[in-house]
């Protein structure tokens, strides 16, 4: 009697933890704008940090039917710029063009014209010009990913659809415009659009979207060489495609890898650190007026007390299917303050909103 009743509460467990293999449920506080194209528009969001008045800071989103939306922190689209189809954006904050001149640098993959196309954000105005000296054309079958790298000098990588990667290095020319060269290419096998790189650990994170996420060296000389991660194989709270990353960056090389498991509506979290260890996932449930997120492409994450509502900065991420009550409304990005998240796992994760990155 007592071991079929065993049996019976075990397979009760697996069949619930089956059915609900991801539990920790998050909310987000706030979401920005629709963007103005229907379908699948909104992509990839890149956070601002304002240097001085962190609630003036800033999140450039890619509309990847049009361009770049500029939102405030009030999610409000404050700036529009229809300069092709930007897929994935990224941002470094200090980027030097000049003997003294330092400037907020934004930069995205154009499947326009197969191009990097390259912006400085000016942060009061929160505008966006063209910085880049020449169109920088890209040599892969069709730009997909990107993200920069910094370290002595700035880079970007751009990954194409079809796995293969090119690392570019950026410099200013002496008009004060970035101009940029091929340094390095590899192939990671198959199709790719997620990239992070850790510009203290000189790491680059690539998610390969069927497989899952390898690591590689950030630098130029860093070969083909790589590590495999986790992948939906291996984790069976993973399920494909394997979308966009991000890292939560603290003090002495601690923080977190983040991934976006856009078959299963969650995000999983690694650490930064060593071997990247799998530490958990979790979903953004609907709250009582801003609906859930699912179907992620790309994500973003800042450590900073930005204002009021994001006292220890906030998880960004695209929303494939934003709704108003029920209806449908054209895709935008949802924010979750970071101690909810953090707070929501039964080991807390660390939270550090006093580090600055150095970039
Ligand atoms: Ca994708
Ligand atoms: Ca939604
Ligand atoms: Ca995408
Ligand atoms: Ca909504």
């Amino acid at each position: 009697m007592k071991k079929s009743l065993y049996l019976f509460s075990s397979l009760f467990l697996c069949a619930f933890l089956a059915c609900h293999p991801v539990k920790t449920i998050v909310k987000a506080g706030l979401e920005t704008t629709p963007v103005e194209s229907s379908d699948d528009a909104a992509d990839d969001p890149a956070i601002f940090v304002h240097p001085q008045e962190l609630d003036k800071s800033a999140i450039i989103g890619t509309n990847k039917q049009s361009g770049l939306v500029v939102y405030n922190m009030s999610g409000e689209a404050v700036h529009t710029l229809n300069v092709g189809r930007i897929n994935n954006v990224d941002l470094r904050h200090k980027v030097k063009v000049g003997e003294d001149r330092q400037i907020v640098l934004v930069g995205g993959t154009n499947r326009s014209d197969n191009s990097i196309s390259l912006f400085e954000l000016h942060p009061n105005t929160l505008q966006l010009s063209n910085i880049a000296a020449r169109k920088l054309y890209s040599s892969v079958d069709e730009v997909y990913g990107f993200c920069f790298y910094q370290k002595e000098k700035t880079y970007a990588f751009l990954v194409g659809k079809d796995g293969q990667v090119e690392q570019w290095e950026l410099f200013a020319t002496t008009e004060g415009k970035v101009d940029g060269k091929v340094v390095r290419t590899f192939d990671v096998g198959g199709q790719c659009e997620g990239l992070v790189a850790d510009d203290e650990q000189q790491l680059l994170y690539i998610a390969e979207e069927a497989i899952g996420i390898w690591k590689y060296s950030a630098s130029p000389n860093g070969g083909s060489e790589r590590i495999f991660i986790d992948g939906v194989k291996q984790n069976k709270m993973l399920k494909a495609d394997i979308e966009g990353l991000t890292l939560y960056i603290a003090a002495n090389g601690a923080g977190y890898l983040i991934a976006s498991s856009q078959g299963n509506n969650s995000y999983a979290i690694y650490e930064r650190q060593g071997d990247n260890r799998y530490i958990g996932s979790f979903k953004i449930g609907a709250g009582e007026s801003i609906d859930g997120s699912s179907e992620t492409d790309g994500i973003d994450i800042i450590n900073r007390p930005i204002n009021a509502q994001f006292p220890s900065g906030f998880l960004i991420v695209q929303d494939g299917d934003n709704r108003y009550q029920k209806s449908k409304q054209n895709q935008n990005f949802k924010l979750v303050a970071w101690e909810q998240i953090a707070h929501s796992f039964s080991q807390p994760l660390l939270i550090d909103k006093e580090y600055q990155v150095q970039y």
